[in-house]
């Protein structure tokens, strides 16, 4: 494995200074044990939660499909067909569109393979639920997202791979290994600026 987004902590959320609802510089309140930024002016608490992805696993006659990513992070290497879950969106439905709009297959979840939290994504920590699916149609071309896509068999998967996570989740599935110890972020809880 060549490359790993490893981040150290940068949050968008967590920077916020002023209310995005009204204005008002934010300040800091522990809520049920964990600091929080809340606005004094109109109580709007901002919630430092994960953003929710998902990812597939699609196995083809021993290989797996896998897509090149065209942006950052991790532009130019490997990762499975994976993005963020729009709100009105259930995973599944997320994991049916992301394929779609990466590889131009059509394809129908199977059931879930794996989760795990990750700060490997600088622009937010995520939630990521893997889940394995089969093909029902289409026709494989990488999408506007990826500048490739295409399978590898598992026995030679291709060593830039972008996330720790997916990495870790093919391996896992090339085992055969049962889903269980859940992995976790390494990103610490939030620690409020004293200045805020
Ligand atoms: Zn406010």
């Amino acid at each position: 494995m060549r490359i790993v987004y490893d981040i150290d902590g940068q949050n968008n959320h967590e920077n916020l200074k002023y209310c995005p609802r009204c204005g008002t510089l934010l300040g800091v309140r522990g809520l049920r044990g964990h600091p929080r930024p809340v606005c004094p002016n109109c109580s709007y608490i901002l919630y430092l939660n994960p953003a929710p992805v998902t990812a597939v696993i699609i196995e083809r006659d021993g290989a797996i499909l896998l897509v090149r990513r065209r942006y950052p992070p991790g532009e130019g290497l490997w990762c499975l067909p994976t993005g963020f879950i729009e709100q009105e969106e259930t995973p599944e439905e997320s994991a049916v569109r992301e394929v779609k709009e990466e590889t131009g297959l059509q394809i129908e979840v199977d059931s879930l393979f794996d989760s795990w939290s990750s700060s490997e994504d600088p622009r937010t920590p995520i939630v990521c639920f893997a889940f394995t699916a089969h093909i029902l149609g289409g026709t494989l071309a990488p999408g506007d997202d990826a500048a490739d896509a295409r399978f590898f068999m598992l026995a030679a998967l291709p060593d830039d791979i972008a996330f720790a996570s997916h990495h870790a989740t093919l391996e896992r599935y090339s085992q055969k290994l049962p889903r269980g110890d859940r992995r976790r972020s390494r990103r610490p809880p939030y620690d409020p600026d004293p200045n805020m």
